[in-house]
């Protein structure tokens, strides 16, 4: 198995800024525990964000926000690290657009750990993409989440019977890469 760490939009304005909720916020320790593992490890660490243009077709849905070059579009301050790689996106999936997918074959990955928000919205689109290229899915169900508990879990089935997606703890996860209990 060569995994990835795919992380999505933990950027200010999921978090702080304004769509952002305590909710969102409760994820980022785990995360980052997760991926200075990662970086020990040489496990590729990919973040992928909203990047906005102005008046884009999602502000008739959403409250305008992650407009490209604004604050709210950056990576929150604790999960940001050089050397990590950094793909834009405009639309909910992680490999619409992004060269997401030229990126992982080039590293040999075949398997994309999912983490950020929110779980049924741009993760569980970023799921649907992945399954169909034919990698392995692994979300980790304490570094996703969603506006609520009932949106978050009904998500993690979904991925789970239809992709066929590995549903782990953070806990387990570490574990598996040779971090500490
Ligand atoms: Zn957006």
């Amino acid at each position: 198995m060569r995994p990835a760490i795919i992380v999505i939009d933990i950027i200010k304005d999921f978090t702080t800024g304004v769509l952002g909720s305590e909710r969102a916020r409760s994820i980022i320790p785990r995360v980052k525990r997760l991926l200075d593992e990662a970086r020990r490890r040489g496990v590729p660490i990919i973040h992928v964000t909203d990047a906005h243009i102005e008046d884009d077709r999602e502000f008739q849905l959403w409250p305008r926000h992650a407009v490209d070059g604004t604050e709210g579009a950056e990576i929150v301050e604790e999960l940001k690290q050089p050397g990590d790689y950094h793909l834009k996106k405009r639309r909910y999936s992680a490999f619409y657009a992004t060269g997401l997918d030229a990126l992982l074959r080039e590293l040999g990955v075949d398997t994309v750990i999912l983490t950020g928000l929110v779980t049924n919205i741009c993760v569980q689109h970023t799921a649907a993409d992945a399954f169909f290229r034919g990698y392995r899915v692994v979300v980790v169900e304490d570094c996703v989440e969603a506006l609520s508990d009932e949106a978050h879990r009904e998500a993690l089935r979904y991925m789970r019977e239809i992709y066929g997606a590995e549903v782990v703890s953070s806990q387990k996860l570490l574990n598996r890469l040779g971090g500490e209990p």
